[in-house]
């Protein structure tokens, strides 16, 4: 996997495996540790078994190593801290319904604390920052283990 610049993006990158897609996670990682210009949400789009967990598995290797990372189904935000670096957090959003459902889980104060990954964000438009990274994966068929990772900026328009 190549190193990934912000002038990168837009990206698309196609993975044969679970490990492709983490090392693409991890090129992400690299590239937030690096350029302090770089956002610090990333917005996940993408059916289940995709990939969206896997992808997170690798940002997770550079941002905190040695910490497991599980799906947030029921719990809805895992932390996943080292000494020495920003912690990550990471959403499943699956369950998000309204404003106040993320207002009870203190969505707003994340961001300031840490780097955020939130999957299913197809369920918080209403939440997103004025800028952040959008990654979004699809299956490829007829190839089983194929996927399209596209990377990209969004900014909300000025208006
Ligand atoms: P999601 O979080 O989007 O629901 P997961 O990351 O939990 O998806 O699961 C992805 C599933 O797809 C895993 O079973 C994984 O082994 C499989 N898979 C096959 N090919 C790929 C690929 N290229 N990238 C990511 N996952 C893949
Ligand atoms: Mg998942």
């Amino acid at each position: 996997m190549q190193e990934l610049t912000l002038k990168d993006l837009p990206v698309t990158l196609t993975t044969r495996s679970p490990e492709e897609t983490e090392a693409v996670g991890a090129a992400l990682a690299r590239l937030l540790e690096g350029d302090k210009s770089c956002p610090t949400f990333i917005a996940m789009y993408g059916d289940l078994g995709v990939g969206k967990t896997a992808f997170v598995r690798g940002l997770a290797s550079v941002m905190a190593p040695g910490r497991g990372v599980r799906s947030p189904t029921f719990s809805l935000v895992n932390e996943y801290r080292v000494a020495g670096k920003k912690p990550l957090f990471h959403f499943d959003m699956y369950r998000i319904e309204s404003e106040d459902d993320l207002y009870s889980i203190g969505f707003d104060d994340y961001p300031d604390a840490g780097v955020c990954v939130a999957e299913w964000c197809e369920k918080i438009p209403f939440a997103l920052p004025e800028v952040y990274l959008e990654v979004r994966i699809v299956k490829c068929p007829p190839e089983v283990d194929m996927r399209q990772i596209t990377i990209s900026i969004k900014e909300a328009p000025l208006c």
